[in-house]
């Protein structure tokens, strides 16, 4: 085994397999979780969708919709007023660009207002179970630099940095047990070193 599949093995040890993080029932509820999400935690988003997927749920209904109306009920989400906008918009492109399905490629997914590379690949992997790459927010871009996977500045060069470092059985883990290893252990600010079973394996940790 590699050092890096070790690694991997290590954190779904402890963080176990693909747990998914946000509240769905259908890919368009996801495609509207993950454009909330991004800036905000997934508890909030969660306690959002609930409510708000019990008025309206569907790419037609949210298409009708008032941009206002919409605000009111994500006024609690960081960024409200431009996601309110971006999840009208992407609903009228599934509507009138889609025939009413969120679209299961990455190539049309990135057309969609408020979706970008990072949240196909979550749309791909959660709603079609077709893992396209790895997803790298700020968790997966912070720790896969501090453990020297990658020494890239943008994400998408960090995410190609991934998915030639692992082969592509563990791309449907890595941003799930690298996102829990940094709610847990290795935050932001403070990361907590001694206590991170895979410190052996850390670049920043050992230089
Ligand atoms: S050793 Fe520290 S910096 Fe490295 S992965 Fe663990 S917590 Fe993060």
């Amino acid at each position: 085994m590699t050092k890096n599949e070790k690694i991997i093995e290590e954190l779904k040890r402890l963080y176990g397999g693909v747990d998914n993080f946000l509240n769905f029932n259908s890919p368009f509820e996801l495609t509207v979780a993950v454009m909330l999400s991004a800036q905000c935690t997934d508890d909030r988003v969660n306690k959002v969708t609930e409510k708000m997927f019990k008025k309206a749920n569907t790419p037609e209904q949210f298409a009708k919709m008032k941009v206002e109306d919409i605000e009111k009920m994500i006024s609690s989400i960081s960024y409200f007023h431009s996601k309110a906008k971006h999840i009208k918009e992407c609903s009228r492109q599934i509507v009138e660009e889609f025939g009413g399905e969120v679209p299961s490629n990455m190539k049309d997914l990135v057309k969609l207002a408020g979706i970008g590379r990072k949240s196909a690949n979550v749309i791909m992997l959660e709603a079609f179970n077709d893992c396209q790459g790895i997803a790298v927010d700020t968790h997966v871009f912070r720790i896969s630099r501090r453990l020297g996977l990658s020494d890239k500045n943008e994400p998408e060069k960090v995410e190609q940095d991934l998915l030639k470092k692992f082969p592509k059985k563990y791309w449907p883990l890595v941003n799930h047990i690298l996102i829990s290893h940094g709610r847990k252990v290795c935050k932001a600010i403070k990361p907590d070193c001694e206590n991170c079973t895979i410190s052996k394996y850390c670049k920043e940790y050992n230089s």
